[in-house]
C-alpha cells in the first residue's frame, strides 16, 4: 500500500559548505560530501522529530545543483518516463526516480530516503522496492554501477559514493518497522463476497491485545507470511534436492525445505537465477537464459517465469542448494491498509484482503501473503507483524470536518476504519462531520461487501451518503469517477464547505482517473477553466485536503 505525499516536491534545498575550497576533491565530490555531512547533522533533529517506523533521514541533501523538485514522484508514471524526468540530475535523484513512487514504507524507507541510503552506502540491499519489483532493482543496480564507475575520484577515498561512512539508523521501535516485528494472534479470515463472485475477498482479524502495538485510522499493517509448502515441495522435486539438506539461513542452520518456505521469495524469477542456470545448461537454452538475465524477453514469456518454471523449463538441473538460495530474493513483508478502528474494536485489528490466485499455463499461482491468510493460517497462530505509520493519510484533526472517500474494491479498507472511528467518536458524544463514501466493485449481488455495516452506519448518521458503482452490472461500465461526475453539483457543495477528499486503491489507473474527475467537477461546478479545476485539486493537495493511499 502506498501513501502518496500530497505534494511531489522534496524539501527545499539549503546549501551547507562544511568542506573548505582547498579540500582535495573535485567540485562535484565536494558538493556531494557537503550534502552528506549536512544530512548527518540534520539526523539528530530528524530523530527528535520522532518519525516511527520509516527511516526518513536524508543523507545527502542537495548542494549539487539539484533543484529539490521531484516531478517523477507519481505512482502512475512508467519507469522510462520517470527516468527521463530525472535525467541529468545527481545520482541520488535518479535512484529516487527508479523507485515505484508509492512511499509505501515496505522497504523501511520512503522512496527518497531509500535512494539516499543506497547512495550513502548505509543500505546495500537493492531489491527492497516491492511495488517496483525487478524493474526497479535492475535500474538501481545499473545506476549504482554507473555511479561507482564514474564518481569515485583517484584523489578521494574510493568509497566516497557507494560506501560512505555509515549513518546510524535510529534503533527500530518494537512493532513499528519491518526490522522489529512483534507477535499478533490470527483469529480468522472470513469470506465477504457472495457466491459466484470473481473475487475471494476476506475480512481478516488479528488479536493485538498483547502485542503492545497501537495504530490510528490510515495506518497500515505489515506481516511476515510464509510460502505455500506445496510450492516449496515442487521446487525441491524439480531440483531433485533432499528436503532435509542443511543450509545456512538468516537465523542459523535449517533444512533446505524450511528455508524455501520461510526465507526466500518463490515468485518472479530473479535475474541471478537466470544467470546461475545459464552456467549449468547449454545451447539455445543458455542463450535464452542469458537474454532473460539481462531483462530481455526474446519469446514474450519473461513475465511468466517464477522460480519453479525456471527449473522446470530449463532443467533437469541439480544446482547446489546454497548456491541456488543465494540467487533468490529474500521473502519480504507485505503491507495492507488497516480496516478497523482502535476505538471501535480495541485489542483487535482488521484487514480487507483479496486472496490472489490465478492460472498461468495450467498451474495455479498464489499470492503469498493473501493465501497465507486465507488458506494456510490456523486460528490462534502467532504471526510476526508491525504497524506502518501513515504519512499524509489520516482523518482530519477536527472531527467535525466533512470527508469524502473514494475506495473501489479492497481500496475501501481504510474508509471502513475511518467510518467506525467516527461512529465510536459519535458514541463518545462528539459531533462528527458528514461522511460520503463512493464504493465501486464488479457486481452488486456478489461484491457489495460490508453492505450491512454501511447500512448501520447510515442509520446512525455517521455515513451521510453512500454512492455505488457496479462496473459489470451494466454496459457501458460505470466506475466511481463516473458517479462522482453524476453527483458533481453536490460534490462541489461538499468541497466548498471544506470537505477533505480521500482516494484508496489502484495507483496506476483508478487514482489518476478519480483525480481527473475531481478536477472536472471543480471546473464545471466551480465555473472554472479545465486548468482552474486542476489547480483547485493541486491546492487541495497542498493543503492536505486531498490524500491518497494507493498501490
Ligand atoms: P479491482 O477488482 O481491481 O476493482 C474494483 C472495481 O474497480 C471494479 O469494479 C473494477 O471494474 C473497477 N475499476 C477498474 N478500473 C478502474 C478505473 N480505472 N477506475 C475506477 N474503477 C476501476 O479491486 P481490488 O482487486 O479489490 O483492488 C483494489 C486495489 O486496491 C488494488 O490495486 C490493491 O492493491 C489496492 N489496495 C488494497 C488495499 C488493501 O488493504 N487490501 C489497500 C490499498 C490499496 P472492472 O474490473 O469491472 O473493470
Amino acid at each position: 500500500m502506498t501513501i502518496q505525499q500530497p505534494t511531489p516536491t522534496a524539501t527545499p534545498v539549503q546549501r551547507v559548505d562544511l568542506l573548505p575550497e582547498t579540500a582535495p576533491f573535485s567540485g562535484e565530490q565536494r558538493a556531494w560530501l557537503n550534502g552528506f555531512f549536512a544530512g548527518i547533522l540534520s539526523l539528530e533533529a530528524q530523530q527528535a522529530a520522532g518519525t516511527q517506523g520509516i527511516a526518513t533521514a536524508p543523507v545527502a541533501k542537495s548542494t549539487d545543483g539539484d533543484d529539490g523538485e521531484a516531478p517523477w514522484h507519481d505512482a502512475s508514471m512508467a519507469l522510462d518516463e520517470r527516468m527521463q524526468l530525472a535525467a541529468g540530475r545527481p545520482a541520488r535523484r535518479r535512484l529516487f526516480a527508479a523507485m515505484a513512487q508509492q512511499d509505501c514504507g515496505q522497504c523501511g524507507y520512503l522512496c527518497e530516503t531509500y535512494a539516499d541510503a543506497l547512495v550513502a552506502g548505509t543500505e546495500t540491499r537493492q531489491n527492497l522496492c516491492v511495488p517496483g519489483g525487478k524493474e526497479t532493482s535492475r535500474m538501481l543496480k545499473k545506476l549504482l554501477e554507473e555511479t561507482a564507475s564514474t564518481a569515485a575520484p583517484s584523489s578521494a577515498p574510493a568509497t566516497a559514493v557507494v560506501a560512505a561512512p555509515a549513518v546510524p539508523k535510529p534503533a527500530p521501535l518494537a512493532g513499528y518497522s519491518r526490522e522489529a516485528p512483534v507477535a499478533a494472534v490470527f483469529k480468522g479470515a472470513t469470506p465477504v463476497c457472495g457466491e459466484g463472485s470473481q473475487k475471494d475477498t476476506r475480512h481478516v482479524v488479528f488479536d493485538i491485545a498483547a502485542s503492545g502495538i497501537e495504530y490510528v485510522p490510515g495506518d497500515s499493517f505489515g506481516l511476515m507470511a510464509t510460502n505455500d509448502p506445496g510450492l516449496a515441495d515442487a521446487v525441491l522435486a524439480a531440483m531433485r534436492a533432499p528436503a532435509d539438506f542443511p543450509v545456512q539461513g538468516p537465523d542459523g542452520v535449517k533444512t533446505f525445505r524450511a528455508a524455501l518456505i520461510e526465507d526466500y521469495a518463490l515468485g518472479t524469477a530473479p535475474d541471478m537465477l537466470f544467470e546461475l542456470m545459464s552456467y549449468i545448461v547449454g545451447g539455445a537454452r543458455r542463450q535464452k537464459l542469458k537474454a532473460l538475465a539481462k531483462g530481455q524477453d526474446p519469446d514474450g514469456d519473461a513475465a511468466t517465469f517464477d522460480v519453479l518454471k525456471v527449473l522446470e523449463t530449463f532443467g533437469p538441473v541439480h544446482p547446489d542448494p546454497e548456491a541456488f538460495l543465494e540467487c533468490l530474493e529474500p521473502l519480504q513483508p507485505r503491507l495492507y491498509s488497516i480496516s478497523s478502528s482502535p476505538l471501535a474494536t480495541p485489542g483487535e485489528l482488521h484487514l480487507t484482503v483479496d486472496a490472489v490466485r490465478y492460472d498461468i499455463e495450467g498451474r495455479q499461482r498464489l499470492g503469498v501473503a493473501s493465501t497465507f491468510l486465507s488458506d494456510r493460517l490456523q486460528a490462534g497462530a502467532p504471526v510476526s507483524v508491525y504497524v506502518q505509520k501513515a504519512h499524509g493519510f489520516a482523518l482530519p484533526a477536527d472531527v467535525a470536518t466533512p470527508i469524502i472517500m473514494c475506495g473501489p474494491g479492497t481500496g475501501v479498507a481504510p474508509f471502513r476504519s475511518f467510518l467506525w472511528h467516527r461512529q465510536a467518536q459519535q458514541a463518545q458524544g462528539l459531533a462528527v462531520g458528514r461522511s460520503w463514501l463512493f464504493f465501486g466493485h464488479q457486481r452488486e449481488a456478489t461484491d457489495f461487501f460490508y453492505r450491512d455495516e454501511f447500512a448501520g452506519l447510515q442509520n446512525s448518521g455517521v455515513l451521510t451518503r453512500l454512492t455505488t458503482a457496479w462496473s459489470r452490472d451494466r454496459t457501458p461500465k460505470a466506475y466511481v469517477q463516473d458517479r462522482m461526475r453524476d453527483e458533481g453539483a453536490e460534490l462541489w457543495n461538499w468541497l466548498k464547505s471544506g470537505a477533505h477528499f480521500y482516494v484508496c486503491g489502484d495507483a496506476k489507473r483508478m487514482a489518476k482517473d478519480v483525480e481527473t474527475a475531481l478536477a472536472e467537477v471543480a471546473a464545471e461546478h466551480g465555473h472554472m477553466s479545465a486548468a482552474g479545476g486542476r489547480d483547485f485539486v493541486a491546492e487541495m493537495k497542498a493543503a492536505k485536503r486531498y490524500q491518497a493511499d494507493v498501490y
